[in-house]
């Protein structure tokens, strides 16, 4: 039997590599695409991966990367939307570019890796569409305005795409991760705080210096396993929280209403 193809946004790092890894493990073909493969030491060793250049922000490098991939293995059976981007701030205080950047990469990168590999998918009348949202994409924090915004857009869109790729044979799942430690806060965070605006400064100040001693899983690979359950496991189940405090939080959220939501969040900032 013709092995499984999967592609893979954002493959440099975190749930992105991890999931790479684990997939090749479990005999399928897998193209690994980020935006700079040149750096990429280890995946491109190993049998069955194709490295190729993908920038969710640059059509054409998706429309090359998707053509690469079904010229490589001859189909693509998944897509995991998996590369994100993050910013912590006031609304008020963040640049133009980084709001723009945050629904580029997030949420106009998604839509458009996923019409792309849709052609291929509908000639094969079958795939599986796994979106990596977040628990914030459920439950929101504060200073975190745009992030839980793209990622509410990743969770409404994957509910409404279901309903028109089903009769076509091909599923769509949302893996929702919760914290856990990937470089995510190193390389994929824009941090633009209270800027000077005074009025939001204290508020700002205290959840800053309480941000950085959030409790975040070393259990990182729990993500990929998410994922891969995911794209094999022929369910219709839409949602995949993973980690015990999207577990608990999102079970809290389906129990609560907005103002006792809205209590608890703020009890533990
Ligand atoms: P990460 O290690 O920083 O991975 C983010 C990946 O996205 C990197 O590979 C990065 O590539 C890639 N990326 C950023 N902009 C891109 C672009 N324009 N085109 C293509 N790739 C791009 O962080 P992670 O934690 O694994 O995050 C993966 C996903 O999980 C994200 O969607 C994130 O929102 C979500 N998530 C993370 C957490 C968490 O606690 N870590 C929780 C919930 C959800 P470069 O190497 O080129 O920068």
């Amino acid at each position: 039997m013709m092995a499984s193809t999967v592609l893979i946004t954002g493959a440099s790092s975190g749930f992105g590599k991890d999931a790479v890894r684990l997939f090749q493990k479990n005999g399928w073909n897998v193209i690994a695409s980020m935006r700079s493969p040149e750096k990429e030491a280890e995946l491109g060793k190993l049998d069955n991966v194709a490295l190729v250049r993908l920038d969710v922000t640059d059509s054409a490098s998706i429309q090359n990367a998707v053509a690469e991939g079904i010229a490589r293995f001859g189909s693509i059976d998944a897509l995991v939307n998996n590369a994100g981007f993050g910013s912590l701030g006031v609304l008020e205080a963040a640049p133009t570019d980084v709001v723009r950047q945050q629904f580029d990469v997030n949420v106009f990168g998604v839509i458009e890796v996923i019409k792309a590999v849709l052609p291929q998918m509908r000639r094969q009348k079958s795939g599986v569409i796994v979106n990596v949202a977040s628990m914030g994409g459920r439950i929101a924090f504060p200073f975190s305005t745009l992030y839980h915004a793209t990622k509410y857009a990743v969770e409404g869109l994957s509910e409404s795409l279901q309903f028109e790729l089903e009769p076509l044979g091909i599923k769509v799942k949302i893996v929702e991760p919760g914290g856990y430690k990937t470089d995510f806060a190193g390389r994929s965070l824009a941090t633009f705080g209270a800027g000077d605006l005074l009025d939001y400064k204290p508020a700002y100040d205290v959840f800053a210096s309480k941000v950085d001693t959030w409790p975040m899983s070393e259990r990182v690979w729990e993500v990929a396993e998410a994922i891969f359950e995911a794209a094999s496991d022929g369910s219709e189940q839409l949602r995949y929280p993973v980690g015990a405090d999207a577990v608990q939080l999102l079970q809290a959220r389906k129990e609560m209403d907005d103002l006792a939501i809205k209590n608890l969040i703020a009890s533990h900032i």
